[in-house]
C-alpha cells in the first residue's frame, strides 16, 4: 500500500513509518515539526520506500499519484503544549482532520484517525470503555486538546457517514518509548531525564492519580491490526495495568539506580485522577493485547534516554 503518516516525524508517527516500512509499504510522512523532530526519521533517509514532506497539515494536502491509506498523526499531544500551543492544537484536530479525510476522500483511501483517552476526560467511569461519553471540561485548560479530538471523532463519522469513506478511529492511552522528547513535559521523560541527572522526580499532587502506560511497539501493532480490520467503531489501545504516579516514580528510581527519592509540586487543573482502558473490545476484535511490561519497556526508554542525554 501507499500510505501518507500526517504527524510522521512526532514520537509515535516515526515508530509508526518504521512499522509500514517493515511490513512493505510505502510511506509518505507529513510533518510540520511543530512538536517533532527529522531525527525521529533519520535513519529513513535514503531509504526509496519512504518520503517526508515538510508540510501543514491544517493547510490543503496535496499528493500526486494513487493513497491507499492516511494515518492522521499530527497533533501536539503532551499537556505542557496545551497552555503554549493552543491554537495549533485546536486547527489540527478540527481543520488538519478535514484536510486529511478530504485527501482520504479524494484518493478512496482508508483512514485512520489517532484519537485519545483524552476524549474520556476526568472520568466517571472506571475503566474506561469505548461506550463511556466521557466528562470534559470545555473551557478548562486541556478542553484544546480533548475537545480538538472530539471533534475529529464526529468529523471522521461524518465523513464515514455522508461520503462512506473506511474509516478507524483508535483511542490512545498514555504512551512511552524512545524517540519521546527530552522536554516532553510528558511524566515518562520528565522521571527519566530527572532521574539519569540523580535530580529528585516532580510528582504532582499527591501522586495518588493512576496512568496505564502502554510501550510504543505496542500501540503500533494495535494500531496497525485496527488499521487492517473492519472496525469502524472507536477501539482503545493501551495497558491495563494502572499505577499511581507515586509508585511509578519508584519504579523509576529503581530502574536508574537514582538516590534522590521525589519532591511533590501542585497538581494541574482538571489533570485526570484514573485512567485505566478497558480493552476488552481490542482483545475481542483485533486479538490485541499488550505484550511488554512496564519495567522492561521503561528499561529500553532509559537506555535510549542515556544516549541522546550523553549519559
Ligand atoms: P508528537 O508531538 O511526538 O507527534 C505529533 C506530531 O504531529 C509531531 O511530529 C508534530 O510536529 C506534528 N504536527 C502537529 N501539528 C501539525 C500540523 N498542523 N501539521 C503537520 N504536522 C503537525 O506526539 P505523539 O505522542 O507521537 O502523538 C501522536 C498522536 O497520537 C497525536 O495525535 C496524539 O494526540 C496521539 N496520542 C498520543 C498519545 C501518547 O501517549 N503518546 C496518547 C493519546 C493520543
Ligand atoms: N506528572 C507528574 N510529574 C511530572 C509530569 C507529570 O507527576 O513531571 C503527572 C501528571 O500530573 C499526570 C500524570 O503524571 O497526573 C501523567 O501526566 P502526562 O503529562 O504524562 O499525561 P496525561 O496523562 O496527564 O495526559
Amino acid at each position: 500500500m501507499r500510505i501518507v503518516v500526517t504527524g510522521g516525524a512526532g514520537f509515535v508517527g516515526s515508530h509508526l513509518c518504521d512499522r509500514l516500512l517493515a511490513e512493505g509499504h510505502t510511506v509518505i510522512a507529513l510533518d510540520n515539526l511543530i512538536t517533532g523532530s527529522t531525527d525521529n526519521i533519520a535513519h529513513l533517509a535514503g531509504n526509496k520506500s519512504f518520503q517526508f514532506i515538510y508540510q501543514d497539515v491544517t493547510e490543503y494536502i496535496y499528493i500526486a499519484g494513487e493513497v491507499d491509506g492516511v494515518f492522521h498523526l499530527a497533533s501536539p499531544a503532551s499537556p505542557i503544549d496545551f497552555p503554549t500551543l493552543p491554537i495549533q492544537i485546536m486547527k489540527v484536530g478540527a481543520l488538519g482532520t478535514h484536510k486529511a479525510l478530504g485527501l482520504a476522500k479524494a484518493k478512496g483511501a482508508r483512514f485512520l484517525l489517532a484519537s485519545t483517552s483524552e476524549v474520556y476526560g476526568d472520568p466517571e467511569v472506571h475503566p474506561q470503555p469505548e461506550t463511556y461519553w466521557g466528562h470534559v471540561n470545555p473551557i478548562g485548560p486541556r478542553g484544546v486538546y480533548d475537545e480538538a479530538k472530539r471533534f475529529a471523532e464526529a468529523m471522521t463519522m461524518a465523513y464515514h457517514r455522508i461520503h462512506k469513506i473506511d474509516t478507524r478511529i483508535i483511542r490512545i492511552f498514555n504512551t512511552y518509548g524512545p524517540r519521546m522528547r527530552i522536554k516532553d513535559g510528558r511524566v515518562v521523560p520528565n522521571f527519566i531525564s530527572q532521574a539519569l541527572r540523580g535530580e529528585p522526580l516532580t510528582v504532582y499532587g499527591d501522586g495518588s492519580q493512576t496512568r496505564s502506560f502502554t510501550f510504543v511497539s505496542d500501540l503500533v501493532e494495535g494500531m496497525y491490526r485496527l488499521f487492517m480490520s473492519d472496525v469502524f467503531t472507536p477501539v482503545n489501545i493501551g495497558n491495563p495495568n494502572e499505577y499511581s504516579i507515586l509508585q511509578f516514580a519508584e519504579m523509576v528510581n529503581s530502574v536508574t539506580g537514582n538516590k534522590a527519592g521525589v519532591t511533590f509540586e501542585p497538581l494541574p487543573k482538571d489533570d485526570p485522577k484514573r485512567r485505566r482502558p478497558d480493552i476488552s473490545k481490542a482483545r475481542r476484535v483485533l486479538g490485541w493485547e499488550p505484550a511488554v511490561p512496564l519495567e522492561k519497556g521503561l528499561k529500553q526508554t532509559v537506555a535510549s534516554f542515556r544516549r541522546a542525554i550523553g549519559m
